[in-house]
């Protein structure tokens, strides 16, 4: 299925919680064949979700999670010395709060170093620029590299321009990304980040810019990985802030011709031990059955990493937390997983899948959090839909905290992706991200930033998913695998 079909699907859907379900393909089943109508919660476990929820919503502990992550580690790129920090603060945070089997499971990590940058017009009207290197970019020479400029607005009309008008040049690929409450723009424009330098490299050119990936007006780029193709010359990447964005395609506009001079200090280290942490709360009756409740524990080097992930990590430690008060405990094990590097090449997500692959037909949920701390607004998944009764169940709990049903295309975020072709069940609680991408891989992603309250709905909808994930006498059977169609 088509991203757009996707997204009229999820349109359609967004407003009825009980309503019909947007099937892989398109088709819409019969009734009978959606919802089990034996797929009832108890009123025990009604009673206690209820409860969970209710709790979580008079406050929670995430926000201090998330500022105590940001205020004692901070940045803390993949191999960088924030990195073992970060795993150490994981573990002595879960063990703090009472969680089980606290472990580390050893994760090799790439380990890039961003140097010093600038950037600038040296013709026609020399100017500063603010600059930040693509996570993976080669550096330029010692010097810096000087070359006029071309510009192209779109990845497809970097492809049609004539080589012999690029080769040596440095191309600016100008793609402003729109706000949205979803994901949907920062999908339709981060190609370009992980793109440009190949599809520049191909022409011949020297090197790449980019208008940052995000949605703000600050003087700030946003860094984030590329992707060089195998075959092309690696060349240096770069993503200048919006209004640097602006002021050299406003010389480019002069009809001068207009030449900038890149500096990047990037290189690349040799690969360093980073470690995924779990933490798990005990299953009651069935152990042996996990609920995965992710986040990320690496964050780009620019900011304190507060929003991305430190967030994400606050929710699904709180929302695991409170379950562990639970007496007896869930029937299944509720595990909190702190991937390593998911920013730079999903490493620890690689390690997961295959050091757990004996037990991911165990895994009866996945989740993760990695979308700042915006209030949730839909509940997608990616399960077995003679299984939707239950998800019927937890969107019943949460509807009332602005959470509408989805459609079952989830793709469970970055981490989990590496679980669909286990076919490991999956949810999304899909944050409202219309100021995310503001702040994004930016060094503006600060503690400031962090909106306790919107944290607490977030814990409120996601320890009732958890909860009844955990303790339903069904499952949610295993998931379609995905459509290769849709990417
Ligand atoms: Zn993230």
């Amino acid at each position: 299925m088509s991203r757009a079909s996707r997204l009229r699907c999820r349109t359609l859907l967004s407003a009825a919680a009980a309503g019909a379900i947007c099937l892989a393909g398109g088709a819409r089943p019969a009734k009978a064949q959606m919802i089990n109508a034996g797929q009832v919660l108890s009123d025990r476990q009604t009673a206690a979700a209820t409860a969970l929820r209710d709790a979580a919503l008079k406050g929670t502990g995430a926000s201090n999670l998330a500022r105590s992550l940001a205020t004692e580690v901070g940045p803390r790129l993949a191999g960088s010395t924030g990195d073992p920090l970060a795993v150490a603060w994981a573990v002595r945070t879960l063990k703090a709060l009472g969680f089980s089997n606290v472990h580390t499971e050893k994760v090799m990590v790439p380990h890039w170093d961003r140097g010093a940058e600038s950037a600038e017009v040296t013709a026609p009207y020399p100017q500063r620029l603010a600059v930040a290197a693509l996570g993976g970019s080669v550096g330029t020479p010692e010097g810096g590299l000087e070359a006029p400029v071309v510009a192209a607005d779109s990845l497809a009309a970097l492809d049609r321009l004539d080589p012999a008008k690029v080769k040596g040049k440095i191309v600016f690929v100008d793609v402003r990304m729109k706000r949205a409450r979803g994901i949907e723009g920062y999908a339709a424009a981060v190609p370009v980040r992980a793109a440009a330098a190949s599809h520049a490299a191909r022409l011949g050119a020297s090197a790449v810019v980019i208008r940052s990936i995000g949605t703000d007006d600050n003087r700030l780029p946003h860094t984030g990985a590329l992707r060089y193709e195998q075959g092309q010359p690696r060349i240096p990447a770069a993503a200048l802030s919006a209004p640097d964005a602006d002021l050299l395609a406003a010389e480019i506009a002069s009809g001068k011709p207009v030449t900038l001079r890149l500096k990047l200090g990037a290189r690349e280290l040799p690969e360093a031990e980073s470690a995924n942490v779990i933490g798990e709360i005990t299953g009651s009756e069935k152990p042996g059955e996990i609920v995965l409740l992710g986040c990320h524990l690496d964050s780009w080097d620019l900011g304190q990493g507060a929003l991305d992930d430190g967030t994400g990590c606050a929710i699904v430690i709180e929302a695991a937390r409170r379950l562990g008060e639970l007496a007896p405990h869930a029937r299944r094990t509720v595990r909190v997983v702190l991937f390593a590097n998911e920013e730079f090449g999903l490493s620890g997500a690689r390690a997961y899948a295959e050091a757990h692959k004996q037990e991911l037909d165990r895994h009866v949920m996945a989740a993760e959090s990695d979308l700042g701390s915006g209030r949730p607004w839909r509940l997608s998944t990616h399960i077995d839909m003679a299984s939707y009764g239950w998800v019927r169940e937890i969107s019943r709990l949460i509807f009332p905290l602005g959470v509408a049903a989805g459609d079952n295309l989830a793709e469970g975020g970055a981490d989990l992706s590496v679980l669909l072709p286990a076919r490991v069940p999956m949810m999304e609680l899909d944050q409202d991200a219309t100021v995310y991408f503001d702040y994004h891989h930016t060094a503006n992603d600060t503690m400031d930033k962090i909106v306790p309250r919107d944290l607490d709905y977030n814990v409120a909808d996601w320890v009732v998913m958890a909860y009844v994930a955990a303790d339903i006498p069904g499952d949610f059977g295993r998931a379609p695998l995905p459509d290769p169609a849709r990417k």
